[in-house]
């Protein structure tokens, strides 16, 4: 609290981003949903030919060449696309500029209980009510609790962060089809870790009200750089620039520019890293399985696992934390169980199988000594 800032400021609940070792601090990470490969070579090559006397001046306020490799990629037009400084610069646009809409004070934004937790810093932030609609069993989303309810906006992650479940392309339709009249965000942080890839672009052109949100922070590697983007009819991307030109219409630098595009131009070395991955996620939710761990089906780059009875999901944080492995636990009731766990190299994820292993060994051997 302070007396220099405003009321808003004063009240706000701010996020709180999974820690950040110090340089030079050796642990394995496996907090934050990063990509444990480095990006596309074609960043660094990029970079070595980036002419430093360019940055005199200011950058294309649209971003056009990253926008330009964008649809490329994704198939669209580039004036379907919006660039942004991180996906979640892109989603606080989204928020201010479809939710609560002029007249309404009453409307709630829709989100998933257990969902990405930025969107409840934004609905507070803004100003916007939200309604929580709770999971279905096995932490599911329900396409049919998000028809008949009114609403302002609705926002979804597909795959859900924490819980790595995805739903389909039929359910998406469906909730876009319930709700003509709002804008229906899906947070597609983690789509190209799905298998098989599907992805809600693929509905753009009957649904006028669909926003995609996409980064380049988790698949192409690259979070520190911070570019995410919007896929979405032209009239849902001149909204977002008429917002973003309200307070800062120069969101990526030019050298940020040029090294979003080489990524993503780099289809080949996306699809690869895309692949370890997913290899690395059968590996480890294999070797989960088998000390007894329990979890949803994982569409995404991290599991949400359940440790056996004989550990609680915040010892077994705790504990790997002391041997240097850091992974995600949510002191939030409902998903106080579990532990998000990112999928990094084999090499990352065997290290935390076998210190996993020897934890829920030690704990059963303690537990059995109690017993005696
Ligand atoms: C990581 C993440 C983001 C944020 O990505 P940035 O582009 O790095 O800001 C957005 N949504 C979800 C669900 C995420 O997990």
């Amino acid at each position: 609290m302070s007396r220099f800032w405003n009321k808003k400021i004063n009240e706000a609940k701010p996020y709180v981003a999974g820690e950040q070792p110090k340089p030079g601090q050796k642990v394995i990470k496996l907090n934050t949903n990063e990509n444990p490969f480095r990006p596309s070579p074609d960043c660094s090559e990029a970079v070595k030919n980036f002419d430093m006397g360019q940055l005199r001046l200011y950058p294309d306020t649209d971003s056009v060449m990253v926008c330009e490799a964008i649809a490329e990629a994704e198939g669209v037009l580039p004036s379907n696309v919006f660039v942004g400084n991180g996906s979640d610069e892109v989603l606080a646009l989204c928020f201010q500029t479809f939710f609560e809409k002029e007249g309404n004070t009453d409307l709630p934004v829709l989100t998933p209980e257990f969902s990405y937790s930025f969107y409840p810093v934004f609905e507070r932030f803004y100003d916007i009510r939200s309604r929580k609609i709770p999971l279905r069993e096995g932490l599911r989303i329900e396409a049919e609790d998000y028809v008949g309810v009114p609403n302002c906006g609705i926002v979804i992650a597909n795959p859900n962060a924490p819980t790595s479940r995805a739903i389909s392309l039929e359910d998406i339709r469906k909730i876009l089809e319930a709700n003509k009249d709002s804008v229906v965000i899906i947070d597609e942080a983690y789509a190209y870790f799905a298998e098989p890839y599907e992805t809600a672009v693929t509905l753009l052109e009957d649904h006028p009200n669909l926003c995609v949100v996409r980064t380049l922070s988790k698949s192409y590697s690259l979070a520190g750089l911070r570019t995410g983007y919007a896929i979405a009819s032209e009239e849902l991307i001149e909204g977002l620039k008429r917002c973003r030109d309200s307070f800062n219409s120069y969101p990526l630098g030019r050298l940020e520019q040029v090294i979003a595009a080489a990524a993503v131009r780099d289809q080949a070395y996306h699809s690869w890293t895309r692949q370890e991955i997913i290899k690395n996620r059968i590996y480890t939710v294999e070797a989960l399985e088998s000390l007894g761990f329990d979890m949803p089906e994982s569409s995404a780059n991290f599991v949400f696992a359940r440790p056996p009875k004989c550990i609680s999901a915040q010892k077994l944080y705790k504990n790997l934390k002391a041997k240097g492995i850091l992974v995600r636990y949510f002191d939030t009731e409902g998903i106080n169980d579990r532990l998000r766990i990112t999928i990094g190299t084999r090499e990352q994820m065997e290290q935390l199988i076998a210190q996993v292993s020897k934890e829920v060994e030690d704990a059963k051997a303690g537990s059995d000594n109690t017993q005696d």
